[in-house]
């Protein structure tokens, strides 16, 4: 069967590049994947989530809102209680390219005090680069291959369903969601993607860089020079 082109699902290698560093697929050579759940927790959506995973003796990879964990501390623990791995999604769902570097690391940070994880999701999946560079010495930042796109209202369970298992391959980082606006397509979408997944021999596992150590800054200045050359010679070409 020939894939479909969807942009919005699955990111053109290009885009991976602007972040180099970051993990967009954690390939093992068996089939191993990776389920993600962003913008929560609330209690809407996550414990459904939770029960759903639970059901189906599931780890994954919920990363979280701030001001989420500060209103609910108990479902955030609760996520941890059920072996599950968080990661920082900023304070406040912050868009990176709508605020300077430094407001955007600060509102980082002040998420890190409530879920202390040593991974990052810049909401949107884009930030600017020198708010990248600035975060990298610090966290692992993890992005997706496959998106199942059930925020989007206008998309039915079915769909968002065939988004995941149209595109996913050893080592894919599929993305969810636990919020409002996804509620109908995880909820219904979650189980069939997990049941199929399984069914095709796939194991689940949840995010983890134990060992993570900070990267020295001068590597980071000749990483971000290396992308600017590149930047500039494909204007170049173009
Ligand atoms: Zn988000």
């Amino acid at each position: 069967m020939s894939k479909r082109i969807n942009l919005k699902v699955h990111l053109p290698k290009w885009i991976t590049k602007l972040f180099p560093l970051a993990v967009w697929t954690l390939p093992t050579g068996e089939k191993v994947v990776y389920l993600t759940f962003d913008d929560g927790p609330i209690p809407e959506v996550t414990p459904q989530v939770l029960d759903i995973l639970k059901e189906k003796n599931i780890e994954a990879t919920f990363f979280c809102v701030g001001e989420n964990v500060w209103r609910y501390p108990e479902l955030f623990e609760h996520i941890k209680d059920e072996g599950h791995n968080v990661g920082n999604h900023t304070y406040n769902h912050l868009q990176g390219i709508k605020c300077s570097r430094k407001y955007y690391v600060d509102n980082i940070e002040k998420a890190n005090n409530l879920i202390g994880s040593n991974m990052f999701r810049p909401p949107h999946g884009l930030m600017k680069q020198s708010q990248y560079y600035s975060i990298l010495n610090k966290y692992k930042i993890v992005m997706w291959d496959v998106i199942s796109c059930d925020y989007d209202s206008d998309l039915s369970p079915e769909t968002c369903f065939r988004n995941v298992i149209d595109y996913v391959g050893d080592g894919s980082i599929i993305t969810f969601h636990d919020s409002l606006k996804a509620e109908q397509n995880v909820l219904n979408a979650l189980p069939k993607v997990i049941d199929y997944l399984l069914e095709e021999g796939y194991t689940f596992r949840k995010i983890e860089f134990p060992g993570l150590k900070p990267i020295k800054s001068a590597t980071v200045q000749q990483k971000f020079q290396e992308i600017r050359n590149n930047i500039n010679k494909l204007i170049k070409r173009a």
